[in-house]
């Protein structure tokens, strides 16, 4: 087999490398999964349906949730639980599932909240035919962006967010570079790169507050009978220059 590139090519721009340069390396092989959605070979797995070993109490000790069937369910009053491993800039996959028997409404119809770097909410809500603020329906960044689009499925049903999520950085106290979040619903873009201007609130907006580089994947109690499953993530690197 002959060289597999060229050697003159110009440049490419902020890159030591020339345009289809034989000498940069390849890029890192992944097995991906048999099924969209599965873990592929080099996910961290943090829930596979069978216990809940690699999470904790945000208030502190286990996490009280149950698991059954293959999946976590809350149980109202435990609080949110959080995983042991953190995360800087990252891609998530999880499942979740709103009650099938449906109660309440707005916000307090299958209202549940998947919590990045524990501070930063997507909110899992049963928003299928249940009006509610925009900025509060399912996959919004809540109290922020509403999703672009309402692509829940029916109460009881399994639906999936596929997030990339860009870590603040910080320099001491000082912000140096803001959250982003990209967000799929169920196969369809909700939220494209969006920019995060603090920690979610409710009812008010607050600042960005310097944290640690990395945080725990956190979800809400929020005291409705909501399920999770197949939660996986994989840090998201720089491209591998050799
Ligand atoms: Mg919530």
């Amino acid at each position: 087999m002959g060289k597999l590139g060229y050697d003159d090519t110009p440049l490419i721009r902020d890159s030591t490398y020339c345009v289809h340069d034989p000498k940069r390396p390849a890029p890192r092989v992944v097995v991906p999964a048999d099924a969209v959605g599965q873990a592929p070979a080099d996910a961290v797995v943090l829930f596979d349906g069978s216990d809940l070993s690699g999470w904790s109490s945000v208030s502190g000790g286990d996490a009280g949730w149950k698991v059954e069937d293959g999946y976590m369910e809350v149980v109202p009053g435990t609080g949110d639980i959080q995983t042991n491993a953190h995360f800087g800039d990252v891609q998530y996959h999880l499942e979740f599932a709103c009650p099938a028997e449906v109660k309440g409404e707005s916000q307090g119809r299958g209202n549940s909240g998947v919590f990045l770097m524990g501070r930063y909410e997507i909110q899992v809500l049963d928003g299928y035919e249940n009006p509610t603020y925009a900025d509060g329906i399912t996959a919004s960044v809540y109290g922020e962006y509403p999703p672009l689009v309402n692509a829940c499925r029916a109460p009881g049903q399994w639906q999936t967010y596929d997030i990339l999520w860009t870590a603040p950085r910080f320099n001491g106290v000082d912000l140096v570079s803001p959250a982003y979040a990209t967000v799929i619903h169920n196969g369809v873009v909700v939220h494209n790169h969006v920019e995060l201007h603090g920690p979610t609130g409710h009812r008010d907006v607050y600042p960005y507050v310097a944290h640690a580089p990395q945080g725990p994947l956190r979800l809400q109690d929020h005291g409705d009978l909501v399920r999770f499953r197949t939660i996986w993530a994989r840090p998201i690197g720089g491209y591998d220059e050799g």
